[in-house]
């Protein structure tokens, strides 16, 4: 829940689903519907899907516990890297280092290299015999993480109370690397196009070609393209929309019909048992001026 989420956003989250689901036998049993119900306006849903089939293999193929080999927790859903290097030490308290922005920051900075000229693995292989000298993994992966989000933070490190700062290179030298990376943000344009009816009703499908939001229920829509013709379709509004790392302009167009394709379910504006993605619910709003 934490990947690319604040804190505090995610705890009436986690509150509700380990509520709902007190152990992982119990989560393993559930289904796509209702776990993505229970994520829902949470975003990145495919961390859901990955958590369950993640549930899933480890109730059935591991005795309900984590494995505890690198390639083992890596063959796991959704586990890159990062995680499994996380896992097997917070878990296990075996050598590995989870090399995430703070962490490659606070390595760059120490030796003054620049992120993209240092390889990492590299790094780590050549400084196991000082990284791994504790029989502390877990601990030090975890101050690892906390001391660049704490201390040798992006902006303002505090190298003045910094334990490390006789030997950080970035501290002694007068030519400091630059560590503030700039956000590329992409923006698109789309075309969104709503079939409703007059008993507030708008048609949606499962089948877009939209990689972001791929599987999910959702009105047409298609990447914008100048002079469009959109005949019988209304403009509704043009509004924004951030989406994971991207920025969508949104073109919101609608027409009343009773005939939909044969791709699209009809659901209700205002109820709504299943699973909306944050992205239709805006759609839902901004239609319900018309009624
Ligand atoms: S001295 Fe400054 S730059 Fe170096 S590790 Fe400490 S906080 Fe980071």
């Amino acid at each position: 829940m934490l990947q690319q989420t604040q804190v505090k956003t995610v705890i009436p989250y986690f509150k509700k689903f380990t509520k709902k689901y007190k152990t992982l036998k119990s989560f393993s049993k559930s289904n796509e519907k209702k776990t993505l119900k229970l994520w829902e306006g949470l975003g990145y849903y495919r961390r859901a899907r990955n958590l369950l089939a993640t549930s899933k293999i480890l109730v059935l193929e591991h005795n309900s516990k984590l494995p505890s080999t690198f390639k083992e927790i890596k063959a796991l859903p959704g586990v890159g890297d990062y995680t499994a290097n996380a896992l097997l030490s917070l878990v296990h308290n075996k050598p590995g280092i989870a090399l995430d922005g703070n962490v490659k920051r606070v390595f760059s900075r120490i030796i003054n290299k620049k992120e993209s000229k240092i390889n990492f693995d590299q790094f780590i292989e050549e400084n196991k015999k000082k990284f791994f000298n504790t029989k502390r993994n877990s601990d030090f992966v975890e101050a690892l993480m906390e001391f660049g989000a704490l201390i040798c933070k992006p902006k303002d490190p505090k190298c003045g109370i910094c334990n490390l700062n006789k030997n950080c290179k970035y501290f002694n030298s007068s030519k400091k690397i630059k560590t503030i990376k700039k956000k590329m943000i992409k923006s698109k344009n789309y075309d969104v196009f709503c079939y409703i009816n007059k008993k507030k009703q708008i048609a949606l499908t499962k089948e877009n070609k939209l990689g972001f939001l791929n599987q999910f229920s959702l009105p047409e829509i298609r990447e914008a393209k100048k002079n469009i013709k959109t005949k019988d379709w209304k403009l509704l509004k043009k509004y924004k929309k951030s989406i994971s790392n991207k920025k969508l302009n949104i073109n919101l167009y609608y027409k009343f019909s009773n005939k939909i394709p044969s791709s699209f379910i009809w659901h209700s504006i205002d109820k709504n048992e299943e699973f909306i993605p944050t992205f239709t619910k805006k759609i839902f709003r901004q239609v319900s001026v018309l009624f």
